[in-house]
């Protein structure tokens, strides 16, 4: 890719940005938009962190910026920089607070849908195979692939998860991803789990670039995996319905390949083992990464030896994938355990993903050219994720509150509640930080703990386990901007028109 006055621009505002570090307030001038705002995208990258709620984008700025030694309240992710930004509307048709597969359904087809269904009408019942079978809706992977641009999927989650099987697949269950539990009557009607719908997806020649974790979802036992109709080993068919086709599973891999792409870029390490330079292949390569055999590893539990990329190094490879199709190209990027973190009542862990989640979008503006791509990033649903208290400016965002006194300097010690016990700023309206039948106790803070909740709540998984998860939020989430077609970021929006934005974009709303 060569240099550009999009890049360059950008460039300049992530240095103001990082000065800030030591300011109070800014007074920076709105980031320079680029002149392209308005016209034709030939890029655009869709993040979705997932559970992303406003109170999680507050709480993981002010994490970050006091892990940079700030006070942390007047710092900034890099998308709450850019200059267009909306609310935005998740319920599903037939759940006032939504799941994961409405919402990712709302924004990959411009169509809002029943919780738990994947790219299936509304009119669908969930779990309906023959029901499904005629109400698929197609989504923007699909048309992106008809329309001669590459598609690409980044996640932290299982490739087969929800939020990325939305860019490929349908299924009237969002727990189909393998066969494991697709009842044998629903397969025999024709509905395909979605780990097959991902290896056998041939619109436009395959998906171009899949990165994440999952990987027990495409083998059967034999391999350590989940499967158990007979497909022991999708990936070797994958591989073996393409001579372009290349699968990997661990960091080392993934940058060995990027420094391939990148002639003047070298892995410091193994640099002998190098593949053989992409001018040799005879189409485009396409590249299928699992580093994990389910999610991959929280941030908050990776060691340092990991085998797993940062999302951040897997987002920059699928650019510079994705990158050589001069048609252009569809990203979705998952920060896909923010959603985890929170459901185990460890804020925590939600914080280190979402600060992850935010590297992985500076990564991309470094490498994009604003002139000619639109950069989205948005949450699918929140969190009863809340920031509480009166704590006093700069108080660790993971402790107990300590507020100021009448005087408005900070008091020596934290604040009690009405039984004398401390707590914390951070906390959830339910979960599994819930006490039930006794008093309170004095709360653990940390990044590893879990945090206090109000209401135990508890649901049935569909393996029939108990799970105590706390849930997600309703109230409206956040959409940011920049980049061409960012202008029709604005305002109080629905979900589905995400979707429209971004064909609006790339210049599809003319009704061909
Ligand atoms: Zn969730």
């Amino acid at each position: 890719m060569t240099e550009n006055p999009g890049v360059l621009k950008w460039s300049a505002r992530l240095t103001s940005v990082a000065l800030l570090a030591g300011c109070v307030v800014s007074n920076d001038p709105p980031p320079a938009e680029p002149s392209a705002a308005g016209g034709i995208a030939r890029n655009v990258i869709l993040f979705i962190g997932d559970g992303m709620g406003v109170s999680t984008v507050t709480a993981a700025r002010i994490f970050d910026g006091q892990s940079l030694g700030m006070t942390g309240e007047e710092h900034e992710l890099i998308f709450e920089t850019f200059p267009h930004v909306a609310l935005v509307k998740t319920y599903n048709t037939n759940q006032q607070v939504p799941d994961s597969a409405g919402t990712a359904t709302a924004m990959m087809t411009g169509r809002k849908t029943r919780a738990g269904v994947i790219n299936i009408g509304p009119e669908v019942r969930r779990q309906d195979c023959q029901e499904s079978l005629d109400q698929e809706l197609t989504p923007l992977g699909v048309i992106a692939k008809e329309r001669g641009k590459s598609v690409g999927v980044v996640t932290t989650t299982r490739l087969t998860h929800a939020t990325p099987a939305s860019v490929f697949a349908h299924s009237p269950e969002r727990d189909w991803e393998s066969d494991q539990y697709l009842p044998e009557s629903d397969r025999a009607q024709g509905c395909l789990d979605i780990a097959y719908q991902l290896t056998r997806f041939d619109v436009g020649g395959g998906l171009d670039v899949v990165l994440g974790g999952g990987r027990a979802e495409f083998y059967g036992g034999e391999f350590d995996g989940n499967r158990v109709g007979g497909q022991d080993d999708l990936i070797r068919e994958w591989l073996d319905a393409g001579s372009n086709r290349t699968y990997i599973t661990t960091r080392d891999e993934l940058a060995r390949l990027r420094a391939a792409q990148q002639p003047g870029i070298r892995p410091a390490q193994q640099p002998e083992e190098l593949p053989e330079p992409r001018s040799a292949q005879p189409s485009r390569q396409q590249v299928l990464g699992t580093f994990s055999r389910s999610h991959m590893t929280y941030v908050a539990e990776r060691p340092p030896d990991t085998t797993e990329p940062t999302l951040a190094e897997m987002t920059s490879a699928a650019i510079d994938l994705l990158a050589d199709d001069e048609d252009g190209y569809f990203l979705m990027v998952e920060g896909g355990r923010i959603d985890h973190g929170h459901h185990d009542g460890k804020p925590g862990y939600a914080l280190l993903e979402t600060q992850a989640f935010a590297r992985a979008v500076e990564a991309a503006l470094e490498q994009v050219d604003l002139e000619e791509t639109l950069v989205l990033v948005t949450a699918d649903h929140s969190h009863v994720f809340t920031i509480a208290g009166y704590p006093v400016r700069g108080n660790p965002i993971l402790g107990l509150v300590v507020e100021n006194d009448v005087t408005g300097e900070p008091s020596p010690e934290a604040a009690v509640d009405a039984t004398g016990t401390p707590y914390t700023t951070l906390g959830y309206a339910n979960g599994p930080g819930a006490v039930a039948d006794q008093p309170r106790p004095a709360p653990e803070t940390g990044t590893g703990a879990v945090y206090q909740s109000h209401i135990p709540v508890v649901s049935h998984r569909i393996d029939g386990s108990l799970d105590y998860s706390e849930t997600h939020g309703g109230e409206d989430v956040a959409l940011y901007g920049i980049g061409v077609g960012s202008d029709q970021v604005g305002g109080v929006i629905e979900q589905n028109l995400i979707f429209d934005i971004m064909i609006q974009a790339f210049g599809w709303d003319d009704g061909d």
